[in-house]
């Protein structure tokens, strides 16, 4: 072969392997086309090769350089077909379809009765109170002693109440942080306590072992009973609406006197009187009253020098009268198809 023959054989493939290499649909067609070209057993460069060493000695130099160019620019031309072969089988396997409905996430949201005692606490602290929490897990001194209830009182009796030990309960009420709290800072307080508490309670329509309650807490000199009605009438306006109407009956706990219970106008029949108020126009919101010169003298005050009001509330009933809820079993059950209904 002489150099001219040889050269015209270097230019035909330098033709013609663009093309093959762009006519490759599949990796297994570029495999086959690889293989042609620069296979080392019988691709046309090893061929080429091949010829390179029976040419005269002087032109071996001139031919081989050729060859190389001509083998980098196809090398080069199949690592780009591979690559773009590639990438489109793996856009094969997960083809966008821009049709498709979303995938639905689910939203976690606030329980309803997280989301009264938001409300509640949100209202109180634009009257400056604070929050102040406590222990579930209380001294019998702290949930019973210290707020006035008698030695024979029946919520100390084992069937009212979860005892840890001889002293130690779950806490029965919010109150206990009323104690603590005057313990630690002097007058004047102004305090919110959320938290849950327990009763030795079955579950039915209207009870459960657990419950949330919010505990309020003002204490300071001059504090009278008008400041309790006030407070709570306007608690009762902003959480119910402006319309919102409230009453206060006669009531009693151990560590209020005196005490009362405040109802609002039912929201439901505006008073005419509906399932939801069991047909008396009213709702019971909340239990207060003015602190026990007792729960005083026992947090270290002098009750001669300081008075106070208190209230306690308990969120799961309001939530359930807010929307319409029979059974308070279902709060607690965890049902989403439920809960899902009060994504806001
Ligand atoms: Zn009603």
């Amino acid at each position: 072969m002489t150099l001219s023959e040889f050269l015209a054989s270097v230019e035909q493939l330098a033709a013609d392997a663009p093309a093959q290499i762009a006519a490759t649909a599949t990796l297994d067609e570029w495999t086959a086309v690889r293989t042609a070209l620069v296979g080392r057993q019988a691709g046309r460069i090893t061929d080429l090769m091949t010829g390179l060493a029976a040419l005269p000695k002087e032109a071996k130099r001139e031919a081989g350089q050729r060859v190389n160019a001509v083998k980098a620019t196809i090398e080069a031309a199949l690592d780009a077909r591979q690559a773009a072969l590639e990438a489109a089988a793996q856009g094969a396997s997960t083809p966008l379809d821009r049709s498709m409905p979303g995938r639905a996430h689910w939203r976690g949201a606030v329980h309803p009765v997280s989301q009264v005692i938001d409300e509640v606490v949100e209202i109180f602290r634009e009257l400056g109170f604070t929050i102040a929490l406590g222990p579930e897990a209380e001294g019998a001194w702290y949930n019973f002693g210290a707020l006035n209830f008698p030695a024979d009182h029946p919520a100390m009796d084992m069937h009212d109440t979860l005892y840890l030990g001889a002293d130690q309960v779950l806490r029965t009420h919010t109150s206990p942080v009323q104690v603590r709290t005057l313990q630690q800072y002097p007058p004047p307080v102004r305090i919110l306590a959320p938290g849950n508490v327990y009763r030795r309670d079955f579950f039915d329509p209207s009870h459960a072992p657990m419950f949330a309650q919010v505990e309020g807490l003002v204490v300071d000199e001059g504090v009278t009973f008008a400041d309790l009605k006030a407070t709570l009438s306007h608690f009762a306006r902003r959480f119910f609406g402006a319309e919102t109407t409230t009453r206060f009956r006669p009531s009693f706990f151990p560590f209020t006197e005196p005490s009362a219970e405040m109802d609002v106008r039912c929201g439901v029949c505006r008073g005419a009187g509906c399932g939801v108020c069991k047909q008396s126009g009213w709702i019971e919101i909340l239990g207060a009253g003015m602190v026990h010169p007792a729960v005083l003298e026992a947090a270290g005050l002098d009750s001669e020098t300081y008075t106070g009001w208190a209230f306690g509330m308990g969120p799961a009933r309001t939530a359930l009268s807010r929307h319409g809820i029979p059974d308070i079993r279902i709060l607690y059950d965890s049902d989403v198809r439920v809960l899902d209904q009060f994504v806001s």
